[in-house]
């Protein structure tokens, strides 16, 4: 079972991708954890990511997409996996389909997690003070949600044009969320199961 997380900045994309891989089996992609931990061993293309991702600016699709590859046959991703942050441009939808197309697989189920702009503001301050992320400040914030509107122009008629893009309200507590999720996603486990 293969999911895509859709959402702003502080959605909550990570909190319940994390929730859900240890529930289902299901392994986690994201494309911005990847980056960081590129930064944080120094990588060249950690050095190069970083000062594009402070701005708040996407990195090329040549490096998410070959990130992606490299993980997409790895063991843990067996059962499926769940792309958080990913894609963000159609060309990243277009090759992700092209990945899983070869291997027999698809996208099976894509969610939207919906919270207005003033509470992804005040969870950024909070996980700036958390975190310590260089790329959880206004400014930058400001770019990467002018981003998310544009790429989520148009990368989410790109999935509707496929079938349903589930919206999940996303200003609830955590753990209601989760349940919004699972209501969506327990049908097709089930499914799956029965064969
Ligand atoms: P995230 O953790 O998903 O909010 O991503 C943090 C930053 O990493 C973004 O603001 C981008 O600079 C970069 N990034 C993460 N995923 C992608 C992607 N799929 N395409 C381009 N840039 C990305």
């Amino acid at each position: 079972m293969n999911i895509i997380f859709f959402g702003p900045p502080a959605a909550g994309k990570g909190t319940q991708a994390r929730i859900i891989e240890e529930k289902y089996g299901l392994k986690q992609l994201s494309t911005g954890d990847m980056l960081r931990a590129e930064i944080s061993v120094g990588s060249e293309l950690g050095l190069a990511a970083k000062k594009i991702m402070d701005r708040g600016e996407l990195v090329s699709d040549e490096i998410v997409i070959g990130m992606i590859a490299k993980r997409i046959d790895s063991p843990a991703c067996a059962k499926g996996a769940i792309f958080d942050g990913f894609p963000r441009t159609v060309p990243q939808a277009d090759a992700l389909e092209k990945m899983l197309a070869e291997r027999g697989k698809k996208i099976d189920i894509v969610m939207e997690l919906e919270v207005d702009q003033d509470m992804l503001v005040a969870r950024i301050e909070k996980r700036a003070a958390e975190e310590g992320r260089s790329d959880d400040n206004i400014d930058a914030l400001k770019v990467r949600l002018e981003q998310y509107n544009d790429y989520s122009a148009k990368v989410l008629p790109y999935y509707a044009a496929k079938g349903e893009v589930h919206k999940i309200d996303g200003k609830k507590a955590i753990n209601e969320v989760t349940a919004q999720i699972e209501a969506i996603l327990q049908p097709e486990a089930e499914a799956r199961a029965a064969g």
